[in-house]
């Protein structure tokens, strides 16, 4: 053990909660060399952490390489602001993320420049650093290893989250000491609609191991889960009135054209009830699902339902002023952005209307504002004052997370953890979770992951935790 102190790794977060996923680790080598690498640098999405999108507590020009786990905003919203701030190194993802990067980036620099526009800022970045950052990409094929320095490698791994979504395994190694394994869930799914999940292969589970486990839905269990969107649907247009789906561009609009297929297959929908898709980058990865395959399963390659309409700008006035019973998707997923700004205003204060969340809500989006807003209340809307009239609904159930009994069983399977760093989810839900994986999981120390400590582990697992400096 004595030798070990001289080869560690630190760790720290840079978020304490759900969004602005940005995980930073520091190696120690025996030699004295330090080699540092980011894990994700996402944006923070909840309000009341806006501000802290402009700080980069480590200086991104000593950043030796980056690695992204998917392609969601929270964890690649803000490579391009590291790129501005001097990062010029290789980012490894999947092969998929690398497809589905340039439209990502794109559509976020268009949302913050438009909210700078709006507030009268500086917007984080501009197009050239995106493209910057498009150009610093190194695709990775799963389980694959990668070699990123002389003795650090990379493997991704199959993760049901999304797709092109990885569980990325870094294995550091120095002549003469045990390797230390560090592998970062990223978000994690154990299944998708749209492809297989592989299992870990077993060599991977009996690695002495330091897991970085996010904890989104750590105070649920899939058995909780109640599927209600079904039938909230058939009810709303059974009373002639339109369904207003909130879907997040990527991933969730896919799975809900795919269950409004389903539902029409069954009998359940009627095909001449219109359905309506509106959301440019939307569209854009629909199209891309459609043309290029990706990771797709050939027999869910044909997703789209019958009656189906694409919807831009122009005529989005006409299905605003269609009385008839319709089926709208539209974005952005928790109805802060996008053409939601234009029809959740609409039919708000409709009463035969049907507002459903079909995902998460952050903090301080306008999807979860309107879940605290009783029926007949007054509601802000993009300016406008509303009373709210529609259903308003959410469901977990077509979540792109594992609830806590399966990431609890995810967890299981390794027989060697050493550490497990929990992130990514509320505080009080980290808590809990954390609590959970201490009781059930055989791991020799449990930790919160966030922005008060790093935590320094070395080959065998922990050695201490220190207080950060960027408080
Ligand atoms: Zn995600």
């Amino acid at each position: 053990m004595g030798k070990s102190c001289q080869f560690y790794a630190d760790i720290m977060a840079m978020q304490n909660e759900v969004t602005g996923s940005c995980n930073l680790v520091i190696v120690k080598f025996p030699n004295g060399e330090t080699v540092r690498f980011v894990v994700d640098c996402g944006l923070f999405q909840e309000r009341e952490y806006e501000e802290l999108n402009s700080v980069l507590p480590f200086n991104a020009e000593n950043v030796d390489f980056c690695l992204v786990t998917h392609v969601h905003v929270d964890h690649i919203g803000r490579l391009p602001y590291m790129v501005r701030n001097g990062f010029f190194r290789p980012i490894y993802s999947t092969e998929t993320t690398c497809k589905l990067l340039p439209l990502a980036l794109n559509d976020c620099f268009k949302v913050l420049s438009s909210v700078s526009k709006r507030k009268n800022s500086t917007p984080l970045y501009s197009e050239k650093d995106v493209e910057r950052t498009l150009g610093l990409l190194k695709s990775c094929r799963y389980n694959e290893t990668v070699q990123v320095h002389e003795n650090i490698k990379v493997t991704f791994f199959n993760n049901g989250h999304l797709l092109g979504a990885a569980l990325i395994l870094v294995q550091i190694s120095y002549h003469g000491y045990e390797d230390i394994n560090l592998l970062f869930t990223g978000d994690y799914n154990n299944k998708n609609i749209f492809f297989d999940v592989n299992p870990i292969p077993p060599r991977i589970l009996e690695l002495r191991l330091t897991v970085v486990q996010e904890a989104t839905y750590g105070y649920m269990n899939s058995s909780e889960i109640t599927k209600c969107f079904r039938n909230n649907i058939i009810k709303c247009l059974n009373n002639d009135g339109t369904v207003l789906a909130l879907v997040f561009s990527l991933g969730r609009a896919q799975e809900i054209l795919y269950e409004l297929k389903t539902m029409q297959e069954e009998g359940k929908l009627d095909v001449q009830i219109p359905i309506y898709f509106d959301g440019k980058l939307a569209i854009k990865y629909t199209d891309l699902y459609i043309k290029d395959g990706l990771d797709i399963k050939p027999e869910m390659r044909d997703f789209l339902p019958e009656n189906l309409a694409f919807v831009d700008k122009v005529s989005r006035r006409s299905v605003l002023e269609d009385t008839g019973k319709k089926v709208i998707l539209t974005t952005s997923g928790m109805g802060s952005y996008g053409p939601a700004q234009a029809y959740i205003p609409e039919y708000i204060s409709r009463k035969n209307a049907l507002i459903q969340f079909t995902g998460y809500t952050a903090e301080g989006t306008l999807g979860n504002r309107l879940k605290n807003a009783e029926f007949g209340e007054m509601v802000e809307v993009g300016g406008l004052i509303v009373k709210k009239k529609a259903d308003v609904e959410y469901t977990t159930e077509f979540s792109a997370h594992a609830k806590a009994d399966e990431m609890i069983d995810f967890l299981k399977q390794f027989s060697n953890l050493r550490l497990v760093l929990v992130n990514h989810g509320e505080i009080k839900t980290k808590k809990i979770f954390a609590e959970r994986i201490i009781k059930e999981v055989d791991a020799k120390r449990v930790g919160l992951l966030g922005r008060e400590y790093f935590f320094r582990v070395d080959p065998y697992g922990l050695v201490k935790t220190l207080s950060t400096k960027f408080q």
